[in-house]
């Protein structure tokens, strides 16, 4: 592999219909398939408490590290076509839903247009990616942002609990 072509990238991922636990380990199956993608590290599994809309079921959150030559609009093309064979349905923000991923970090990249912010807007605020995501790489950060560990103290009042699979 030539390793020019391959840029490290975050992706975090989240579910809270329909069998979460399932929709997530299927969905890092579905990550390692993608083209030109290596999976390279998953989290392990968070249970959380809904944040915004609060009557809803919990979420199932994890993070997983792919090494990939897609470019980042066309890995997010392809991020909401596994959201879709999920049966993703976009009802409004903040509904629940079968999958979510999202393009958390790529490489260092720092980017905004209409459609793609890098790092991911709102990864900041939230325990439930920053904790996954310093559980497979703690020397990581977040270009433009403060420390991870400052960040995720900052959440510290939002429900976290790491959860065992089979
Ligand atoms: P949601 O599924 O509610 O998280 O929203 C998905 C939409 O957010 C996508 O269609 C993108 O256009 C937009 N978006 C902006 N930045 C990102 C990102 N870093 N990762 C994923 N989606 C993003």
């Amino acid at each position: 592999m030539n390793k020019k072509y391959f840029k490290p990238v975050f992706i975090a991922l989240g579910s809270n219909l329909k069998n979460p636990v399932s929709q997530i380990q299927q969905a890092f199956n579905a990550l390692a398939k993608l083209p030109g993608t290596h999976l390279v590290k998953c989290s392990s599994l968070y249970k959380s408490s809904p944040i915004g809309k609060i009557d809803q079921p919990d979420f199932i959150n994890a993070v997983a590290q792919i090494e990939t030559s897609l470019q980042p609009h066309d890995l997010l093309t392809a991020l909401l076509d596994i959201e879709h064979q999920h049966g993703r349905i976009r009802k409004s923000l903040n509904a629940p839903r079968t999958l979510d991923l999202d393009i958390l970090l790529y490489e260092n990249q720092q980017y905004c247009d209409e459609e793609l912010t890098i790092p991911h807007p709102r990864m900041t605020q939230r325990a439930f990616v920053l904790q996954p995501l310093l559980e497979i790489a703690p020397d990581c950060y977040i270009p433009g942002y403060d420390d991870i560990n400052k960040l995720l103290t900052a959440c510290s009042e939002q429900q976290l609990e790491r959860i065992k699979t089979s």
